[in-house]
């Protein structure tokens, strides 16, 4: 008998990424709401590090917001996924160290939909792990810009409006605007 492969039960990696402001958080939820709308059995998780509005839900700047589950490091992903789990969400993915790599590697072939999003570069336009690594090994990947506050040109870059070297420094307009390629600046 001829082998046909069955589509359907092949999980994949999607990946949303940018700058700060740029709509990466609205695009997850978009997402994830879809498929709860169609039954989808949906986890959500985001590093407990990013407690900037909310100790649980996941919430854009235009304050959008979806209860989640926060974790301490990538490997508790796995604590509460189970063989129901259809689709795994992660915000703020640039927080989590490189092990989460693997996590979403062994999610996907396991047949899960795995959404990341998080921001591909620091405030010095420096690529940020491990979102380059997650962006190499994706089967779809969705770049989205913000609009530069100094030139209105597209924006790919964060710009850090406080003086600071600590490439994690936990903050939002306070600390933060979007800047095209053009208008961004780093300190010495
Ligand atoms: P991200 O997760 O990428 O930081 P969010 O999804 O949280 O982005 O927020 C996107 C929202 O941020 C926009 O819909 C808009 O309301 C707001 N916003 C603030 N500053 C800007 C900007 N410079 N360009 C575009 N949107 C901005
Ligand atoms: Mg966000
Ligand atoms: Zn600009």
């Amino acid at each position: 008998m001829m082998n046909i492969v069955q589509p359907g039960h092949s999980g994949w990696i999607e990946v949303i990424c940018g700058p700060m402001f740029s709509g990466k958080t609205e695009e997850l939820i978009r997402r994830l709401r879809r498929a709860m709308i169609a039954r989808q059995n949906v986890l959500v998780f985001k590093p407990r590090i990013d407690t900037r509005f909310d100790e649980t839900n996941i919430i854009s700047h235009s304050k959008l917001s979806l209860p989640s589950i926060p974790i301490n490091s990538a490997e508790e992903i796995l604590e509460h996924v189970d063989e129901n789990t259809q689709v795994v969400g992660i915000d703020e993915v640039q927080f989590f160290d490189n092990g989460i790599v693997e996590i979403c590697q062994q999610l996907a072939d396991k047949g899960v939909r795995v959404i990341c999003a998080g921001l591909d570069q620091d405030y010095r336009g420096v690529p940020f792990e491990p979102v380059p690594q997650l962006l190499a090994i994706a089967e779809y990947i969705t770049k989205t810009l913000a609009i530069c506050m100094v030139c209105g040109n597209p924006a790919s870059r964060t710009q850090r409006l406080v003086k600071s070297k600590e490439r994690i420094l936990v903050g939002a307009s306070n600390l933060y605007e979007a800047r095209c390629r053009k208008c961004h600046t780093v300190d010495e």
